[in-house]
């Protein structure tokens, strides 16, 4: 039984019960909002881990941090590392996203070892296969990707991404628009290719009966991934991300009728006045699931910054109802992410999720923010640091005027200080 249809059935799981003590909420009205599709319990079946957590409705805005290998970089230590920076900083899930080297090996790594849930796409492994033999990936099989999923399914990923949506018709309508950057999701564009060389379905949309199967089996919640997803702000809200989103609310539907868990990927670049338009337009089209938004970044033009920009983005997001935010790196568009760059990307979509979390109302989320400034006025180092969200930075910045006890930015002037007095 999955956890949707158990939600169904009324039956509480283990990991609901967890979670509605977690996220302060009755359990009843958990599970209601699961067999409507609008909450997510991403755990695969055959996997354990320590922080089973839920995405959607009336949930805290959870975070996922991507790591993985690439071609040039294909070294299993140092995404294991990035792992181990990635949850220590707050991150509530990890997806591998690795492309180069033994993929298997490192999604076992990364399963073994990951305390927060595990999410994948599934087509870059195929991909990978192809581009190894120096094939081009439209020489792909449509069964070796089915196949790829159900073996990923099977080691314990918690939740794949799958471009459903990009089909025959949303292709040739893709073709037809002006697009400044075109395809930018990394599956969008490998599938699209596919159906425009070998004039088929998209497999994944053809043989989505069989895909739910495979998810139904392993209780995985399937990410249905934006492949059409804008790269420029220019691109944003155009008729091929939205028709791809209407398909995908119909997928999401098909879904939750065989009991398997879905969420809804969702924009990319999009400019700050489009946000909130984006957040509705979707929870509409798709019965309020769960949204994963990538980003979104409301400029183009921040290269090295884009941690920043996608918080910016993120927060205005999250607080018009996006669940789920994927942390942008200030590696973004330039390189793949260090260790620095995993540090301050589940940092900035930290600070982006606490953001929206208290323009939602989520109970508590102010709390902290009030005993924050408590501890400032009472000028509390220690109560500050501890309340931080990275108390590691904060601890690092500080210098102390020890004559009154205030920082080195006012020193003897200490505003604080002067208005206590
Ligand atoms: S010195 Fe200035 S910045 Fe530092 S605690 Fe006092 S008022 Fe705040």
């Amino acid at each position: 039984m999955t956890q949707l249809e158990a939600a169904k059935l009324k039956t509480p799981t283990e990991e609901m019960k967890k979670i509605a003590q977690d996220e302060n909420i009755e359990i009843e009205e958990l599970m209601t909002l699961i067999s409507q599709g609008k909450i997510v319990i991403p755990k695969n079946k055959n996997r354990e881990f320590e922080k089973v957590m839920a995405i959607g409705k009336k949930m805290r805005t959870k975070i996922n941090a991507n790591i993985g290998t690439s071609g040039d970089c294909p070294t299993y230590e140092r995404e294991m590392e990035k792992l181990k920076v990635a949850i220590d900083a707050g991150a509530d899930s990890v997806m591998d996203l690795s492309t180069g080297g033994d993929l298997d090996k490192i999604r076992k790594m990364i399963l073994e070892n990951s305390s927060v849930m595990v999410g994948a796409v599934p087509i870059y492994a195929v991909a990978a296969r192809l581009a190894e033999k120096d094939m081009p990936t439209h020489k792909m099989d449509g069964d070796a990707l089915l196949k790829s999923i159900e073996e990923q399914c099977r080691q314990g990923i918690d939740y794949i991404t799958v471009h459903c949506g990009v089909t025959k018709e949303s292709v040739a309508r893709m073709d037809r628009s002006n697009r400044i950057c075109g395809i930018v999701s990394r599956g969008g564009s490998i599938l699209a290719d596919w159906i425009r060389k070998n004039g088929k379905e998209n497999p994944l949309f053809e043989y989505y009966d069989d895909l739910l199967d495979i998810a139904y089996k392993y209780d995985v919640t399937l990410s249905l991934g934006d492949g059409f997803r804008p790269g420029a702000i220019a691109d944003a809200t155009d008729r091929g991300q939205i028709d791809e989103l209407i398909i995908l609310g119909e997928l999401a539907a098909r879904a939750k009728e065989k009991n398997v868990q879905a969420m809804i990927e969702g924009p990319g670049h999009v400019p700050l006045n489009q946000i909130q338009a984006n957040m509705i337009i979707q929870k509409r089209l798709c019965d309020e699931a769960p949204f994963y938004i990538l980003g979104p970044l409301p400029t183009d033009i921040a290269p090295g910054y884009d941690h920043i920009t996608s918080a910016i983005g993120g927060a205005i997001a999250g607080a018009a109802g996006a669940d789920f935010l994927c942390y942008v790196t200030p590696a973004e568009h330039l390189c793949l992410p260090d260790m620095e760059d995993v540090r301050e990307g589940v940092i900035a979509s930290k600070i982006a999720a606490h953001i929206a979390d208290i323009a939602k109302g989520y109970p508590g989320a102010m709390e902290r923010d009030i005993q924050m400034s408590i501890y400032r006025k009472n000028l509390d180092w220690e109560g500050m640091f501890s309340l931080a969200i990275d108390p590691v930075r904060a601890r690092q910045k500080f210098q102390k005027n020890s004559d009154v006890n205030s920082c080195t930015m006012c020193g003897k002037l200490c505003a604080v200080n002067i208005d206590r007095k």
